[in-house]
């Protein structure tokens, strides 16, 4: 294979991260691949970024973007991370098919930009450094879609294809994600340097994160937490505890984000967790269908350690790995714990803020029930074993559209899908409760409706559309792709004309089965 040339595309870099030095990385170029083309480009996050409409169309971006050449005044690396994967210390990893590029500067601040799965680097182990096109076009969708719900994640700005053969289970085809963050540093990447007894360098880390990234650690995503301000009080002097407290709460708000919105990651090893609490590594992630707590999304997760119900407590499960990795510059374990418990009351807030905002209410509401609403919904959706997305949707509309505490009939549509006689009586039961809750707001119903149909999507990424898309793909025919692109970036608008993308699985679905094969 031929090496990449140089090319100029006039970007401005800063590659902040190359100041921590070789044991952090190993500089390496790109492995081209064979007949690049684009699978799609994201023109709107483009623009975010301060690009010009123009900026897919120059063929030298294209080789950028799928490895094909080094941009001028990138720096191309692999960096080292290690991490705990399913439960067991896996000892070192690190970017085994991810290739830092460095930093841009956009008008939106620095970002960082990767490509994924372009070529082996010295920590890809047995792997052959690569990405099948089927993974990149789900990471892909499944970033922005997480972006449009107001979720933290890393983020997407293409996909390019190949005609590069790859082998996983099948013979399939590979491809590379340009994936943009803030930063790509994981919890592994304190792990590996305290693993290894190399102090100085995990210092040097900490040092990097608090000094590069503390605005992106202490801004708050939507929830300012009651109690924050005290338990930072406690970390005033200490600030290796502070950046622990910080990611504590940036994680639970992460967990809370996910749980609210029927998310599975998959799988949650502690080198797929963002320092900065971002959604990261989208691999066998699933938005449910049916609600069910136990739902494992990973058919290699035989023992359910990443269920939909368990990611909280493994999001603390991780973090006190992080802490562990942090005590030796923490150098106080009771401090250390006390961050790492906050967790559980940085998670329960979070949630109650977000089930307040999903059943459309303002903080001015405040009642004694408010916090077992939106558990004792699921429960129901749960015993029904309904569609987690279609229920929630149907429910807003149906709040919305109705009059009053007496306004029962408003709330056929739900009635209608609960055929089970359990999850009727529950329903039948709790609906009184509920109309009378309402009617406590100082907002009216149809007021509320309307919030709810603002936090409550339409359209979230499902299994199913995810491979319609992927087979088309496969077969030469990117359309889908972008055509979901366009709908998961406003999963609340209607969009009518594509109503057929808001409902559950057709059966053909129930045998789609996602793993670690990527
Ligand atoms: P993941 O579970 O996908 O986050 O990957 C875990 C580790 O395996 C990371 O260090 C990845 O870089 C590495 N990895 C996964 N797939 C490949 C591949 N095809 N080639 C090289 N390394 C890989
Ligand atoms: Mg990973």
């Amino acid at each position: 294979m031929n090496i990449p040339a140089e090319l100029n595309l006039g970007l401005s870099w800063n590659n902040r991260f190359t100041q921590l030095g070789k044991s952090f990385y190993t500089h390496l170029r790109p492995t081209p691949l064979p007949n690049v083309h684009w699978v799609s480009c994201n023109h709107a996050l483009a623009r975010e970024m301060g690009f010009e409409p123009d900026f897919f169309d120059s063929p030298q971006l294209l080789d950028a973007l799928s490895g094909n050449g080094v941009i001028k005044g990138s720096s191309p690396l692999a960096s080292v991370y290690s991490g705990h994967q399913f439960g067991h210390w896996a000892g070192q990893l690190g970017d085994g098919r991810a290739l830092y590029l460095g930093e841009i500067q956009t008008t939106n601040g620095s970002v960082e930009l990767q490509l994924k799965g372009a070529g082996k680097t010295p920590y890809s182990r047995s792997g052959d450094g690569r990405a099948v096109l089927r993974s990149s076009i789900r990471e892909y969708l499944c970033s922005e879609a997480m972006h449009a719900l107001s979720i933290p994640t890393t983020r997407a700005l293409s996909i390019t294809g190949s005609k590069g053969i790859v082998y996983r289970e099948e013979v399939e085809t590979a491809a590379v994600v340009a994936r943009v963050s803030p930063s790509f540093i994981r919890f592994g990447h304190f792990e590996h340097f305290s693993a290894n007894g190399e102090t100085e360098n995990l210092k040097q880390l900490a040092d990097f994160v608090i000094n590069e990234y503390s605005d992106v650690l202490t801004r708050q995503n939507e929830i300012a937490l009651t109690h924050e301000n005290d338990i930072a009080k406690e970390v005033e002097n200490n600030k290796y505890a502070r950046l622990l407290l910080q990611v504590v709460i940036k994680t639970a708000k992460l967990i809370a984000n996910w749980q609210s919105v029927g998310f599975c990651h998959g799988v949650m090893n502690t080198d797929n967790m963002s320092i900065l609490g971002l959604t990261i590594d989208y691999g066998p992630f699933q938005f449910m269908d049916n609600f069910d707590v136990n739902h494992i999304c990973n058919h290699s997760d035989h023992s359910g350690r990443y269920a939909y119900g368990q990611q909280p407590n493994i999001g603390l499960w991780n973090l006190y790995c992080l802490g562990q990795s942090l005590l030796p510059l923490i150098a106080d374990k009771d401090l250390t714990v006390k961050c790492l418990e906050f967790y559980k009351e940085a998670f329960s807030e979070s949630m109650l803020q977000l089930s307040l905002k999903k059943l459309g209410f303002n903080e001015n509401i405040d009642h004694p029930d408010i916090s077992s609403l939106v558990p004792k919904i699921n429960s129901i959706i749960q015993m029904q074993g309904a569609d987690f997305t279609v229920f929630w949707r149907t429910l807003s509309h149906c709040v919305s559209h109705s009059t009053g505490p007496h306004d029962l009939l408003a709330f056929d549509k739900i009635s209608e899908m609960l055929k089970h006689e359990n999850a009727r009586s529950l329903w039948l039961d709790f609906l009184p409760t509920y109309l009378n809750l309402l009617s406590k707001s100082d907002q009216t119903n149809e007021q509320i409706g309307l919030n709810m149909l603002k936090i409550n999507p339409k359209f979230v990424l499902r299994n199913h559309l995810g491979e319609t898309a992927i087979k088309k793909a496969q077969a030469g025919d990117f359309s889908e792709v972008d055509i979901l692109l366009k709908i998961l970036t406003t999963p609340y608008d209607e969009h009518e004309a594509y109503d057929d993308y808001a409902n559950p699985p057709p059966d053909w679905a129930k045998s789609i089965s996602i793993s670690c094969s990527s």
